[in-house]
């Protein structure tokens, strides 16, 4: 859950900073941020630091290190983790909305041609990421929902398949059955105890989502984020990974940026083309993360000052430097992965408002 810190205070702290110097200085960034992972380019980095990122970073590696396109590499990582039955968050084994069905969100944004693609609502597809990039290269379009996204799949020769795993499967019925005290799921009161509001000691919502990032040997730059969404989402909502400009934008001039989290607030604030334009201005990717959480911060201080933003920011410039931040309070630093031609790091960043 968002971190909730004392807000007074911490504005009092900051009390007469001018608008100029918000980013560095109202939370004291230039203090608390460091310097941000330093890579070298070729580089390809993720949102992922667990084993599956990891082996997804090394194979994407492979390719980028023999010469391969940022874009191959970001898909070819993106895929590796959309099939693991273990990760929740993202394609095969993604938890799935209310009604027991995984639909799934993904974007491709290419620097080096200036295109993108993107699918929401996508069911029965492994892979979105590479759907998405389908849409980008084989169609005039940008973005393509649901049945529609699923028939273009299917006309390439995607498999339509089952998505849920035994797993998913047994997380959602858990999830059915405690949702609410006066549904008519799961067995009768006498039979149960509805005190707890978690499952499990587990918030009932899950967020999960990935981004890869990738610059070749040729400075081309390209991206992918790609996730099963919010769990438990009512049928048909779109979150930000979809959506270019908010979970994911990719300029070859600057470097590129991705969202994971609640992605209502990454749509309004259109934070990955935020953080992009803020490492076009000279912040590095580590401060342009961390003002992306600040200025979502800002824009609901006015309505509720112990609010922090419930995201998580990944980005990555042109030159191989990257970062990533979240305000997470509970699960300490954030992490991502990177690999270059020093090897593989994972990366912790900040926490945002600590
Ligand atoms: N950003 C995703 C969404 O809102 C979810 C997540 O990252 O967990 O759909």
């Amino acid at each position: 859950m968002p971190r909730a810190i004392n807000r007074r205070l911490f504005l009092g702290r900051t009390a007469g900073v001018g608008v100029g110097a918000l980013f560095a200085r109202a939370v004291g960034l230039e203090a608390r941020s460091n310097p941000g992972g330093i890579g070298r380019v070729p580089i390809l980095v993720t949102s992922h630091s667990n084993q599956t990122g990891q082996r997804a970073a090394e194979q994407a590696w492979e390719l980028l290190s023999a010469g391969g396109s940022a874009l191959d590499a970001v898909e070819l990582a993106a895929n590796v983790i959309e099939v693991d039955p273990e990760d929740t968050s993202v394609g095969y084994g993604g938890l799935p909305n209310e009604n027991g069905v995984v639909q799934l969100d993904a974007s491709v944004m290419d620097g080096a041609t200036y295109n993108a693609g993107a699918v929401a609502s996508l069911e029965g597809i492994k892979n979105p990421s590479s759907v998405a990039r389908l849409v980008m290269e084989r169609t005039d379009h940008v973005l393509m929902v649901g049945p529609g996204a699923l028939a273009l799949a299917k006309s390439f020769g995607f498999e339509e398949e089952d998505l849920m795993t035994e797993r998913s499967r047994a997380r959602w019925l858990e999830w059915r059955e405690n949702r609410s005290e006066s549904d008519d799921w799961g067995p009768p009161d006498h039979l149960r105890d509805r005190a707890e509001a978690r499952i499990g000691g587990e918030p009932a919502f899950h967020y999960g989502t990935v981004n890869v990032l990738a610059v070749d040997a040729s400075g081309d730059v390209a991206g992918i984020t790609t996730t099963s969404g919010l769990s438990w989402k009512i049928d048909g909502r779109v979150g930000d990974s979809p959506i270019i400009g908010a979970g994911l934008y990719v300029d070859n001039d600057v470097g590129a940026a991705g969202a994971t989290g609640r992605g209502e607030d990454v749509i309004k604030s259109c934070a990955s083309y935020f953080m992009v334009e803020r490492m076009r201005a000279g912040r590095t990717p580590q401060q342009a993360c961390e003002d992306a959480l600040e200025m979502i911060r800002r824009r609901y201080e006015r309505l509720n000052l112990d609010f922090m933003p419930g995201e998580k920011f990944v980005a990555l410039n042109r030159d191989g430097d990257y970062g990533c931040a979240w305000s997470y309070e509970s699960r300490g630093l954030p992490q991502m992965t990177a690999r270059d031609s020093g090897g593989l790091t994972v990366y912790e960043g900040v926490q945002f408002g600590a």
